[in-house]
């Protein structure tokens, strides 16, 4: 399939790894002018690197979305160098602190929120002036299956998740007159460095193999994940591609699930 997004101006945050990494990869693949953005400049150069073969080289530009003076600076520098963007893909993101809900930190709860839900209000923020100006835009923001079947050890994180779905609902319902969509995709259990650090954390403390701590991570906590294994970050990159892409021109307000049955519920 077409996406027709080549030559249209994307920025990702959490470009560096996992899932962003992968979205960039795809956009690039399909033509799309690339911004990409993480907060630690080392990795970010050495994901960059790793694209040096193509001829369509992505923009880089290291930003921490807690950071509101670095989020105004990145804007700044996107609209200099690159101009006004089409797409706005949100996956920077952390799992934050878990554990019951007594046993968590204010910090950890701050913290959380302020990575997972305010960066990507700040990040839409500091780019929706430019979107709007441009009449045709694609907004997607990276939730989790947390956001609609809570886990009790991490709450932080799931009711983040849940901001982002309602902050997604709202905003297409104000811009999608104005050329907008804004949509959400909400993968589970996906083989990134986010979910590889929770495995080796189960496994040191069952003392198994990270395999034997996936396994039984799989059948005991993900029960409902028909497929019996890790997604692909590449599994939820063609999901967010298409939802940036002219295919999805009547898709508006959705939250499309890359979890492999993962929610329960229909
Ligand atoms: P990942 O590889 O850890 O990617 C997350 C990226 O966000 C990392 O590059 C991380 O940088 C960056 N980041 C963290 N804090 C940041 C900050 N303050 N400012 C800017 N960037 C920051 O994990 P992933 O699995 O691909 O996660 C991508 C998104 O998918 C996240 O929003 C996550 O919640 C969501 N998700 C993932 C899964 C899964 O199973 N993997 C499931 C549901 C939802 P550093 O690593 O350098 O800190």
């Amino acid at each position: 399939m077409d996406l027709n997004i080549r030559g249209r101006r994307a920025l990702v945050t959490g470009a560096d790894s996992g899932i962003g990494f992968a979205t960039v990869q795809l956009l690039l693949a399909e033509g799309a002018t690339v911004v990409m953005t993480d907060h630690d400049p080392d990795k970010l150069t050495h994901a960059v690197d790793k694209l040096s073969e193509l001829d369509n080289r992505p923009y880089a530009f290291a930003a921490d979305v807690t950071d509101p003076a670095a989020i105004e600076r990145l804007a700044q520098q996107v609209g200099d160098e690159v101009g006004d963007l089409d797409i706005l893909i949100n996956v920077a993101g952390i799992h934050g602190e878990g554990g019951l809900f007594h046993e968590i930190s204010q910090e950890g709860w701050d913290h959380t929120l302020d990575v997972d839900l305010m960066g990507p209000v700040r990040v839409t923020r500091a780019f929706l002036p430019g979107l709007r100006r441009g009449g045709w835009g694609r907004l997607v923001f990276v939730s989790s299956e947390d956001a609609v079947q809570p886990y009790d050890d991490e709450l932080p994180y799931c009711a983040a998740k849940a901001g982002l779905l309602s902050l997604a609902k709202g905003l297409s319902r104000t811009y999608a007159s104005e050329g907008l969509l804004v949509n959400t995709v909400s993968p589970a259990f996906i083989a990134t460095p986010m979910t590889d650090e929770m495995m080796n954390e189960r496994a040191e403390s069952l003392g198994v193999t990270c395999d034997e701590a996936i396994a039984s991570f799989l059948r005991e906590e993900r029960p409902f994940m028909e497929l019996g294994r890790r997604g692909q970050p590449e599994e939820v990159a063609h999901v967010i591609a298409f939802l940036c892409s002219d295919a999805a021109s009547f898709v508006n307000g959705s939250n499309y699930r890359v979890d492999s049955g993962s929610v329960a519920t229909i």
